[in-house]
């Protein structure tokens, strides 16, 4: 049988490396060994908890090379933001070695008479399922805080992320993290939706697609087990007719195309009003008209290829599906004529409701534009989307944009920049795209019982 968890390098659809699926014995030793670390890693101090992030951390800066080839070769991204995915990777785990315990601090509780406090305690095992386009990221936000507050564990990546997902592995090890505190999962993505009725997992976070994040919470929710889940979006990226228009065209290029348009808060849906219309569009599709096309290890290269054929595949049919029932295309709009995963810079119009574009997700390098009257047209198309985790919009009147934001029904709203991520600010979204937060203080709030200790 065909392995299903290898490396296949986007960049020329080669095999590169596979793996076996992990037996039944190794997941339940791995089961065991994470459960076993907790009894004793629920006892440990914030120091000692912070010491071993800290040390991943600066492990993961020394060898950014190493680690930033790996990310490129396994998913394709630009060798540039891999390396930048590694420090903003070892950036999450000492901010929450350097705050976890203020965060997770007791709460002095004020009731009408005697004592009562809330304590931050640890619940067990996790179980984190994890996608390929920011392989290292995608783990930090999940199991630094997780770490801090006392749980161990488990970590199912994408089958097409194995070295990445190796390497993190590998990483706790030699920051000589206790055995069973941090194991990858050689699995399937229906078997670790199996696994969650284990009675020593506790707990489950994902992050990818609905259908994924449906079939994982549906196990969670039978098994009355706490889930966190961050799926896809359709950003809005609205301009308004005060923007400063060639900062905002550059913007519109950076939130479109960053990681080949593969973020689940990548700007998908240009959303502008009428009196700019035309020079924004111009200004848009004469910079994404430039990119340079090529291998995603050349520092000169501006568009590399998707994470895989089948995401490359994928794509094309979401545009020919959507011109078929009445989209324009006005760039690109096809396969690049190379080897390897490759779809042109493209840029969709004439987008109604009815056109696979207007409500699908497009995660890659497919912009859809929609003209609008005014600023309540755009809040209202905005908000005509499954999807509710980012946005932003851009307006030289900050107050007017903070209203605007008011009214956008979504997890995050950025104004004059494109939804992004920090580790001290909170991620996650609404409607379809899933629940809970990540990253920031509520990042490390998702999996601790809130015990109430009180004194009579
Ligand atoms: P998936 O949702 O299939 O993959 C994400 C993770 O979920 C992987 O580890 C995958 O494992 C796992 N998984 C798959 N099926 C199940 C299941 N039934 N139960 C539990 N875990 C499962 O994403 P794809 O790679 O197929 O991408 C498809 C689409 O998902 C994208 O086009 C995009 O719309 C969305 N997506 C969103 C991301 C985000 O950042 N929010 C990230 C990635 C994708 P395995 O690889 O073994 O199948």
């Amino acid at each position: 049988k065909e392995a299903t968890i290898k490396t296949v390098n986007p960049a020329t659809n080669e095999v590169v490396k596979s793996f076996k699926e992990m037996t039944e014995q190794v997941i339940e030793a791995a089961i065991f060994g994470a459960d076993k670390a907790y009894q004793n890693w629920k006892k440990t101090s914030f120091d000692e908890r912070a010491n071993l992030l800290h040390k991943v951390a600066s492990l993961m800066r020394k060898k950014k090379d190493t680690l930033a080839k790996l990310i490129t070769l396994e998913m394709g991204k630009l060798l540039k933001e891999s390396q930048g995915e590694i420090d903003l990777s070892a950036d999450i785990l000492d901010y929450y070695a350097d705050h976890g315990e203020t965060f997770l601090a007791d709460k002095v509780l004020d009731p009408e008479y005697g004592e009562a406090i809330i304590r931050n305690s640890p619940i067990g095992v996790l179980l984190g399922v994890m996608p390929w386009n920011f392989p290292f990221y995608q783990v930090a936000r999940f199991a630094a805080p997780n770490i801090m507050v006392g749980n161990t564990i488990l970590l199912k990546h994408a089958s097409n992320v194995p070295q990445c997902a190796a390497a993190i592995e590998k990483l706790f090890k030699e920051a000589e993290a206790p055995e069973g505190l941090y194991t990858n999962l050689f699995i399937t993505g229906k078997h670790a939706s199996a696994l969650v009725s284990d009675k020593r997992i506790k707990g489950v976070s994902l992050t990818g697609s609905e259908e994924a994040g449906a079939s994982l919470a549906e196990a969670a929710g039978k098994n009355l087990k706490k889930s966190v889940l961050e799926l896809g979006g359709s950003d809005a990226f609205i301009v308004l007719e005060d923007a400063d228009m060639d900062k905002t065209v550059e913007w519109a290029v950076v939130g479109r195309m960053n990681n080949t348009g593969q973020c689940c808060v990548a700007s998908k849906r240009f959303i502008v009003v009428e009196a700019v219309a035309d020079e924004f569009l111009k200004k848009f599709k004469e910079k994404l008209s430039t990119l340079k096309v090529g291998d995603p290890m050349d520092e000169n290269t501006q568009l590399g290829p998707l994470s895989s054929e089948e995401a490359a595949v994928h794509i094309e049919d979401q545009v020919k599906r959507s011109v078929a029932s009445g989209a324009k295309i006005l760039l690109g709009g096809k396969r690049i004529d190379r080897k390897g995963a490759y779809m042109e810079a493209t840029i969709l119009t004439d987008i109604i409701p009815g056109v696979p574009a207007y409500y699908e997700e497009l995660f890659g390098p497919v912009a859809s534009f929609y003209r609008v009257k005014d600023e309540a047209a755009a809040i209202e198309l905005a908000n005509d989307s499954p999807f509710g985790l980012g946005g932003s919009i851009f307006t030289n009147d900050i107050e007017r944009g903070k209203k605007v934001a008011d009214q956008i029904d979504t997890g995050m709203v950025f104004i004059n920049h494109p939804t992004w991520t920090k580790e001290d600010l909170p991620f996650g979204g609404t409607k379809r795209s899933g629940y809970g937060r990540e990253l920031s203080e509520l990042g490390i709030q998702e999996f601790v019982n809130k015990k109430l200790i009180r004194v009579s």
